[in-house]
């Protein structure tokens, strides 16, 4: 399907409410198919050799037709050796960018029940850490919608536009005048994307 990241769309690229979020990341299985759809809109895209032909074998990563190599597509993101449920990490996701007050490790813990205060600590931790980076200004006026996307393309490889693997993407709306879209990279290139409403 067409996916443009710089004009996503509620209740088709993103949730738009809590009830929408619920019913469509009930299962690992369905939180792995729309990182699949994030991260590979146009297929499988192997990260090592660049082929784009592959298949999903039995651990639920891809085997690449070229080289072999398996990937998860969770590979260099924030969702990597992760040893709590991608349901979990998703709802922990949402709760960061939906909270209005922001969120703590405690109240995290207590409304995912999450079994440890450390856990709940270390998840934000991450998520933090990745959506801070040095230079990247903070959003200002009323935040409509944050969420986090996975795609785009890695620096370093040879032509420079090879999808790779370190990219998580946060993504933000403002509605504020001047609308416009972040994106901050895993690979820590804050880029913004305007939008042309
Ligand atoms: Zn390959």
């Amino acid at each position: 399907m067409d996916r443009d990241i710089a004009r996503p769309r509620g209740g088709v690229d993103y949730p738009r409410s809590a009830g929408e979020f619920r019913s469509w990341f009930g299962a690992d299985e369905a939180c792995l198919d729309y990182l699949d759809w994030l991260r590979w809109p146009a297929g499988f895209v192997c990260p090592a050799c660049g082929g784009s032909g592959g298949w999903r074998v039995g651990d639920g990563r891809y085997k690449c037709s070229g080289c072999g190599r398996r990937t998860a597509v969770t590979a260099g993101t924030l969702f990597d050796r992760r040893r709590t449920p991608l349901t979990v990490w998703f709802e922990v996701c949402w709760e960061f960018a939906t909270a209005k007050d922001g969120v703590s490790a405690l109240s995290v813990q207590r409304t995912l029940e999450i079994g440890s205060y450390k856990t709940a600590w270390s998840m934000l931790h991450r998520l933090r850490r990745v959506l801070r980076r040095p230079g990247r200004e903070k959003l200002s006026g009323r935040v409509e919608v944050d969420e986090t996307y996975i795609g785009g393309h890695e620096e370093g490889l040879a032509g420079g536009r090879a999808r790779g693997k370190k990219s998580l993407v946060a993504v933000a709306i403002e509605s504020a005048e001047g609308r416009g879209l972040r994106a901050v990279s895993d690979a820590g290139d804050p880029r913004r994307i305007r939008r042309d409403s």
